[in-house]
């Protein structure tokens, strides 16, 4: 597996050269398996910048899964301009914590309604599909994902990914 920080900050992004060390976008992780499933933890800001090298470095349409930890803006901002969701064929799996009275993908297009943003969700050309998820163990995008409740004032899940490359070094 291999682990990339795009954003570390939280609350807002704080660009400029107090922040150049680590960058200043606010969460978003990127972990790609070595069997090259991509999974992408959170989608603040730093969603932008990688979404522009997937998009980049792909030669076909993207597949990616997205595991939101929670849906506090830093960590969702980054959703519309992830560019994946402009890529028609590519197929983007959004996982969340399930809330009570409100759907992931009703929490998202919220943030995309035509009063702050000029393209709604239904109007991406990748297929979104949504998952919302408890504690847990799950099979999702090639992997074991496992997740547990955090303490945070939020619904909010962290997550342990297993792909099969471990369970074969663990051996
Ligand atoms: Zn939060």
């Amino acid at each position: 597996m291999r682990v990339r920080f795009w954003g570390t900050r939280g609350s807002i992004a704080v660009p400029g050269p107090g922040t150049v060390g680590f960058g200043g976008n606010t969460s978003c992780v990127e972990l790609t398996t070595s069997g090259g499933a991509c999974f992408i933890f959170d989608c603040g800001t730093g969603a932008r910048p990688l979404g522009g090298k997937l998009v980049a470095q792909a030669s076909k349409p993207i597949s990616a899964t997205i595991l939101l930890s929670h849906t506090h803006w830093d960590h969702i901002q980054g959703f519309p301009f992830f560019a994946p969701l402009l890529v028609p064929g590519s197929r983007i799996t959004v996982c969340g914590p399930e809330e009570s009275g409100r759907s992931l993908r009703d929490v998202l297009s919220r943030q995309m309604d035509f009063t702050y943003f000029p393209l709604e969700i239904g109007q991406l050309p990748a297929t979104i599909t949504f998952q919302e998820l408890g504690e847990g163990t799950y099979e999702i995008g090639g992997a074991r994902i496992i997740a547990q409740y955090l303490h945070h004032p939020a619904m909010t899940l962290g997550y342990r990914v297993e792909a099969a490359e471990d369970a074969n070094r663990a051996k």
